[in-house]
């Protein structure tokens, strides 16, 4: 827990330095503690050191952690990985917000339905894929403007605005200015979708040069992950 903290604590000092480098102010940005792989007792921890917010990428994993961790009411539930149309119903029982919606269909699949009383508004991100590779998750970005178009007519959903992963082989800031630029697209059709979901451990600094509002970090606070099983 002692390394946890220390680790937590030099992670907040290199954000608030580069918000100051970048000109910004570090109480713009909101840190995701992502806790996929490890135990429900990692993200009490982290809990009990003041984190809020914590990112999860696998839909049973997260179901679990969000249940056995109910009591802890002030926490919101971060969903980052690709998501399965048929699983979003149940993600959206416990996670706050979706980073990951990246096509017309998820986008059904979270919207309200009528008479289900336990259907609360969804906050959304748009992925994007920086990459040529379709596997990896996202729209391609010049998809953007249809999939928002459909996102801000469905019922239930809130378009908080991009995410994007850093592809390998890019200079992380050259690719989140492509973000940036993204997130201007997006801007002009939704005014209030201005959050940008970007940066990791490794490029979080450079994510937050580019306008990040929203960073998810991983084992630089938490150390490596286990295996997953
Ligand atoms: C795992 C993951 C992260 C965190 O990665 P680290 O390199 O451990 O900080 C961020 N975003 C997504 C989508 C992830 O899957």
């Amino acid at each position: 827990m002692r390394e946890l903290a220390e680790r937590l604590a030099a992670v907040r000092s290199e954000i608030t330095d580069a918000a100051r480098a970048a000109g910004r102010d570090a109480s713009e940005l909101t840190t995701i503690v992502v806790t996929k792989f490890h135990p429900a007792s990692l993200v009490r921890e982290l809990h009990a050191l003041g984190v809020r917010d914590v990112g999860e990428n696998r839909h049973q994993e997260a179901q679990a952690k969000a249940a056995e961790l109910a009591a802890l009411d002030d926490l919101t539930w971060h969903f980052i990985g690709q998501l399965q149309s048929n699983k979003a119903r149940q993600v959206k029982r416990y996670s706050h917000i979706v980073h990951s919606v990246d096509r017309p269909a998820l986008v059904d699949a979270l919207a309200r339905r009528d008479g289900d009383p336990e259907d609360e508004v969804v906050e959304v991100f748009l992925q994007l894929n920086l990459t040529d590779d379709p596997a990896r998750g996202g729209v391609a970005p010049e998809r953007l403007e249809a999939l928002a178009e459909h996102a801000l007519r469905a019922p239930g959903l809130r378009v908080r605005g991009v995410m994007a992963v850093a592809p390998l082989g890019e200079e992380p800031r050259a690719a989140f200015a492509r973000v940036r630029e993204a997130s201007d697209r997006l801007r002009s059709l939704a005014p209030d979708a201005r959050a940008i979901s970007a940066g990791m451990s490794g490029d979080f600094r450079e994510a937050i040069l580019e306008g990040a509002t929203h960073l998810r970090i991983g084992t630089a606070i938490t150390g490596s992950r286990p295996t997953p099983r």
